[in-house]
């Protein structure tokens, strides 16, 4: 099969034809329909985050369920599926309080007695995050899918695998945004914009985009934003300070840098929830004030992958999708092919795109 994979890092991916195995046990074999291209698969190519290649990226995807093995009950040749990375065992003490995401087992989960993936060389190819979406199959653990709806476009429910999950969790599960709050995302890309539609559908009272692009801001107002900052033109901490009178009940980093983990902190009330769900690069630390975090009762948390249980939320997700309440539609940039995988990520290197998306067929 036709697959874009990482053989050096830092590198570009390179199309190729790999052989991929029979669905073992619990795994299923997925004809890959579509796949969006997330800024964490770029971590890779450009070396900021490290793993052996070869690997086959892409960890966003919806398709068609193909083959099964022996042990698989959830799902049957035919059924629409959306691939998560956030794996679970189900037995484990994070699966069994609900906290899916945190689960230690996803990497036991693709343990088989021989590489699901091959190249032409005869070495074994690594899906990225047990995926490997990049590609016109996917051999995955049962545990990596849900079962969705058929009237349901494939192209929007791939981007609900990774990124708009990661948004509307951060703000449902991770956060739990009440009614009437206020609200400051920084950085308008997939996730960002995923996380101003969570508070408004959460019912958030002002919601704040920062980001440096008016384009970007523009968009992020026709999703729900009530008040936008371009950070290009001054201190941004100052004037969420000043929309809110004294600073955000929540804020929400979406880039994965230092400094803007920092000012989501700096701008919150104090009670106030900074939640960060950019990746931070391995080795950076962050400076915070610490008798702003104690003394105001300031929380700094992580958020990983929307703290998802994705097999209630992506369901979830695409009713309000179909009910018109999530907009998917506009945060779509351009469909490509897979031969053009390296120009849609220097589009996303731009800041030209909020998602790209892979057709197959
Ligand atoms: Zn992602
Ligand atoms: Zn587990």
């Amino acid at each position: 099969m036709k697959a874009a994979v990482l053989n050096q890092i830092p590198g570009e991916l390179e199309i190729e034809e790999i052989t991929i195995d029979k669905p073992a046990r619990s795994e299923v074999l997925i004809r890959t329909v579509n796949a969006g291209l997330c800024h964490s698969d770029l971590h890779f190519m450009t070396g900021d985050w490290q793993m052996p290649p070869p690997l086959l990226m892409g960890h966003e995807a919806a398709g068609v369920v193909e083959a099964v093995g022996e042990d698989v009950s959830y799902v049957k040749p035919g059924d629409h599926v959306i691939t998560c990375l956030s794996g679970f065992c189900g037995t484990c003490r994070y699966c069994t309080n609900g906290q899916l995401s945190l689960c230690p087992n996803k990497r036991k989960l693709q343990e088989r007695s021989q590489p699901s993936l091959v190249n032409h060389e005869g070495t074994a190819v690594t899906p990225f995050t047990g995926l490997g979406a990049f590609a016109e199959q996917m051999l995955v653990h049962e545990h990596f899918v849900v079962k969705i709806r058929e009237d349901m476009p494939l192209d929007k429910a791939a981007l609900i695998g990774c990124g708009v999950t990661t948004g509307l969790g951060a703000v449902f599960r991770t956060a739990k945004v009440e009614p009437g709050s206020t609200v400051c995302v920084i950085g308008a890309g997939g996730i960002g914009m995923s996380a101003v539609q969570g508070a408004r559908i959460a019912g958030a009272g002002k919601i704040i985009a920062v980001d440096l692009s008016d384009t970007k801001l523009e968009q992020a107002q026709a999703l729900g934003a009530t008040h936008v900052v371009n950070a290009s033109e001054g201190d941004p901490v100052g004037a969420v300070q000043e929309i809110t009178g004294g600073g955000v009940d929540y804020s929400f980093e979406a880039i994965g840098l230092k400094a803007t983990a920092e000012q989501s902190f700096n701008m919150l009330a104090p009670g106030g929830t900074a939640t960060v769900i950019g990746m931070i690069p391995i080795n950076q630390n962050l400076e915070i004030p610490g008798y702003q975090l104690f003394l105001m009762e300031k929380k700094l948390q992580g958020s990983m992958m929307g703290s998802n249980q994705f097999r209630t939320d992506m369901p979830r997700f695409i009713d309000l999708y179909l009910d018109g309440r999530l907009k998917l539609d506009e945060m779509v940039s351009q469909h490509i092919h897979l031969e053009q995988v390296n120009e849609g990520y220097d589009a996303m290197k731009q800041g030209d795109t909020m998602r790209t998306i892979i057709d197959f067929e």
